[in-house]
């Protein structure tokens, strides 16, 4: 069994919670930086990027959440999660996070398409997945060892770099845990190979 942290400063947190548990892990919402220390994988959930970015230097998170993708321990942005955690995004000199290796764009699917539903294929995951996009960012290019893992309408909406995965939509809003799952057999391979 692996120990899964939610940042729980802002955004879809709850939801992320019962996913993990859904796929019988043992869940943790992190709300202090020493918390870090307990957990084998971190998902940084939907909400406000720039808002949470404000609360994470207010808690001094940057340095140790930084230090933990480091050290190669898992991470997973959602949505603005996602943004947390790319190591550029157009139109802003630096980045939040910013270790994985994709340049995003914020809202980048319209303010008539504020939020919408599609159904994806995602590479390893499904076939068909139910995927919710809340005024949401994506994947402009990514690096070289980036594997991209799903597309809507051209764009790139999901991909995975080493121990970094990122998804443009709120996996946590639907039923399917499947890419929840996806995350967690990351998190479990890390585990053995950090020791
Ligand atoms: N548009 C938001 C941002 O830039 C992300 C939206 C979301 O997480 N649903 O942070």
């Amino acid at each position: 069994m692996v120990k899964i942290g939610v940042l729980g400063l802002q955004g879809a947190v709850r939801e992320h919670v019962q996913a993990i548990e859904a796929c019988g892990e043992e869940a943790i919402i992190i709300k202090t930086k020493d918390q870090l220390d307990e957990i084998d994988g971190i998902i940084l959930p939907g909400g406000e990027s720039t808002t949470m970015r404000r609360l994470l230097d207010r808690y001094d998170f940057m340095d140790k959440l930084r230090q933990f993708g480091e050290q190669g321990k898992p991470m997973f942005g959602t949505c603005a999660g996602l943004i947390l955690l790319a190591k550029k995004i157009q139109g802003y000199d630096e980045p939040h996070i910013g270790l994985m290796d994709v340049m995003v764009e914020r809202n980048s699917f319209g303010r008539q398409k504020d939020s919408f539903e599609a159904d994806l294929a995602i590479a390893g995951v499904s076939d068909h997945f139910n995927a919710v996009f809340i005024r949401a960012p994506h994947i402009v290019n990514v690096g070289e060892d980036v594997e991209v893992l799903a597309k809507h309408e051209g764009k790139i909406v999901a991909a995975r770099d080493r121990h970094y995965l990122g998804c443009s939509f709120h996996p946590e809003l639907t039923k399917d845990s499947g890419l929840t799952q996806y995350f967690i057999d990351i998190v479990k391979k890390q585990k053995v190979l950090n020791k």
